[in-house]
């Protein structure tokens, strides 16, 4: 996002010892298929630290098949995924275990285990997976649990939260993490329009506090205002690729013309 403000020890992304010219993702020539059915056809993008990167398309365009390469959860053909110097494209499931943490992701549906308490859900991956001292996270929690007004909850369960509540606290598991990148696919898609803009404006915010995302959405509203770059993914191809200014006002391909039409 342009209009940086201050960051803020929730969000403050962690940059390790890398220089800020290198982009902390780069995606090249990434081809990825089922079978005998090519679902992303060289696909090359650059993600910059701090930036946000939304990816718009129709449905079966293959955006969810693209973050999910992002995160370890498909294997690819082709390609390299170099993420913060490391080319993690052929990582191992083991490998991605530990790369998980520091890639956060949110889905459509709710992913919090139903059968722990928010506090638990968000406590889960620092302390068990990243091994982190428990007043820390304790602290951090709180830290965010306060920041999406959402510290009454700790205590309760998945089921008694509205949906719009439950992203709200999958976010904050991810961020509970310190990722360096998080990933959102549709994570206002199931949600009660009243519910969605919650969830928006959380992500705007961190997009201000400099967190590096990338964002499948159709809330093209809120892509305008979010977006650093946004990418048009059309048949497992990059068709367009600019400004988010450029992009909505002046969208060079037919395609995208009638996708923002349909949109609107
Ligand atoms: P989008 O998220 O843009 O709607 P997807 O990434 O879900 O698109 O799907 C892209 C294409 O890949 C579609 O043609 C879909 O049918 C196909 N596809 C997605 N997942 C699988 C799978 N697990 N097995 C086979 N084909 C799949
Ligand atoms: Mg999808």
């Amino acid at each position: 996002m342009a209009d940086a403000t201050t960051t803020d020890a929730t969000t403050t992304p962690n940059t390790g010892n890398r220089t800020t010219d290198t982009p902390l993702l780069s995606v090249q020539h990434l081809r990825k298929s089922y079978g005998d059915h090519e679902v992303l056809t060289d696909v090359s993008f650059d993600v910059p630290q701090g930036k946000v990167v939304v990816l718009l398309g129709p449905s079966g365009s293959g955006k969810s098949t693209l973050i999910r390469c992002l995160n370890g959860l498909e294997t690819i053909q082709s390609g390299s995924i170099v993420f913060d110097g490391t080319n993690i494209g052929q990582a191992s499931e083991k490998q991605w275990r530990s790369l998980r943490s520091t890639i956060g992701m949110v889905f459509q549906s709710y992913d919090l285990f139903p059968n722990l308490t928010v506090a638990d859900n968000i406590r889960l991956g620092p302390v068990k997976v990243q091994k982190r001292a428990k007043d820390e996270v304790e602290q951090q929690m709180d830290t965010l649990l306060k920041d999406v007004q959402l510290s009454d909850y700790k205590n309760a369960y998945p089921r008694e939260l509205s949906g719009g509540q439950k992203q709200r606290i999958a976010i904050v598991r991810a961020l509970a993490m310190n990722p360096k990148l998080m990933l959102f696919d549709e994570v206002t898609a199931s949600l009660d329009p009243e519910m969605v803009r919650e969830v928006l404006e959380l992500m705007l915010r961190l997009a201000k506090r400099h967190m590096t995302m990338i964002v499948v959405t159709h809330e093209l509203e809120f892509a305008k205002r979010v977006a650093d770059t946004v990418l048009f993914l059309e048949n497992g191809v990059i068709l367009e690729r600019g400004s988010a200014k450029d992009f909505f006002t002046n969208p060079k391909t037919d395609r995208a013309r009638r996708f923002l039409d349909s949109m609107s």
